[in-house]
């Protein structure tokens, strides 16, 4: 079980709920501010999705992106999709071609 500490305060975090988005979202019991269980996970993320991201925000397309990755547009568009779930501030959505270009895409 991953150890939820506050982002705040270092405090204990219990579950409170779910974001709209489903992902479990956790309250400190110490100074009672409201946590997301995706932060935590930030620092393990492969840096595939690093990249993605950063390419993403360069204006490279899917195509592009999958190949200097050396992954599938697939697997590429697979994972956009669940960084984009994951993203809670606007990391990507600030450049708002992004979810313009993701829903064009058949
Ligand atoms: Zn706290």
């Amino acid at each position: 079980m991953v150890k939820i500490e506050c982002n705040f305060c270092n405090g204990k975090c219990i579950k409170n709920g779910f974001q709209i988005n489903g992902s479990q979202r956790y309250k400190c019991t110490i100074c009672r501010k409201g946590q997301q269980k995706e932060y935590y996970y930030n620092a393990c993320k492969t840096s595939t999705n690093k990249n993605i991201i950063i390419f993403t925000k360069e204006g490279l397309g899917i195509r592009s992106t999958a190949r200097i990755l050396k992954i599938s547009t697939t697997t590429l568009l697979k994972r956009i999709v669940t960084i984009a779930k994951n993203i809670h501030q606007p990391i990507i959505s600030k450049g708002k071609t992004y979810e313009k270009n993701l829903s064009r895409y058949p």
